[in-house]
């Protein structure tokens, strides 16, 4: 299941992507439309509309993969392409906008359940792990703000900023597998005979140890990277043994 509920497509957007991209940026909108008249209250629903609109006609040609609003995703650029939202980590990341007409403007409990759905499809799809990264970490990969990316600091963006609850977000990522009922159990249960499968296969008695360990502390986000970890690793492995 996408995790979008429409794809309006945007102009802007780059084919191809590294093979390994493993960060998700979160921005947010402050499209500086909603509370353009002052006085009148800058709405969520008009942010939302007025990216939509920027997003298929802006003289920078920016765009994001998806936008997270209170009540829907909506995405613009698919994920094999790049979406320009962060300059030279375009090529590496996937870029979400939530809804915020300004930076003092909470996001809401339908943000942040929107922002797991669309978080978790990043996890679950592409193995991005669940952290909150940070400069010195982004190789590794996982979430991070785009005020906290290299390009964003240069820029000097403050985009998703302080009202931005990574703690909650990130909960939410980790808690994902477990919450959601008696279909992620069985497919949760595929996953680990697929592990049980792959540490036969592997020889390394150490790499089968830490497997075992792995299918025990069993989110269903956890296992998925754990199994695109070990699949790279057994080819890796079988790469080896044919030299
Ligand atoms: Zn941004």
């Amino acid at each position: 299941m996408p995790p979008e509920d429409r794809f309006i497509r945007s102009p802007y957007f780059s084919s191809g992507r590294a093979s390994n991209s493993n960060l998700v940026v979160i921005h947010s909108t402050r499209s500086g439309q909603s509370d353009r008249v002052p006085g009148w209250p800058a709405l969520e629903s008009r942010e939302k509309s007025s990216t939509i609109n920027w997003f298929q006609d802006n003289p920078d040609g920016v765009s994001s993969h998806l936008l997270v609003a209170t009540d829907e995703i909506i995405r613009f650029v698919e994920d094999r392409s790049q979406s320009h939202h962060a300059g030279e980590h375009n090529f590496y990341s996937w870029g979400i906008e939530a809804t915020q007409p300004t930076v003092g403007t909470p996001f809401t409990d339908g943000h942040y359940a929107m922002l797991k759905k669309a978080g978790l499809h990043y996890v679950r799809g592409f193995g991005v792990p669940i952290k909150h990264a940070s400069v010195n970490t982004l190789s590794r990969g996982g979430f991070i703000g785009h005020d906290e990316t290299p390009q964003g600091l240069a820029i000097g963006k403050d985009d998703p900023g302080y009202k931005f609850d990574w703690d909650r977000f990130i909960h939410s990522l980790e808690a994902g597998g477990e919450e959601e009922g008696e279909e992620d159990m069985a497919a949760i249960d595929d996953l680990k005979k697929e592990l049980a499968e792959l540490r036969r296969a592997i020889w390394s008695q150490a790499v089968a140890n830490r497997l075992r360990n792995d299918a025990q502390d069993a989110s269903m986000a956890r296992l998925l990277q754990n199994i695109k970890r070990y699949r790279q690793g057994h080819n890796y492995v079988h790469q080896f043994i044919k030299k």
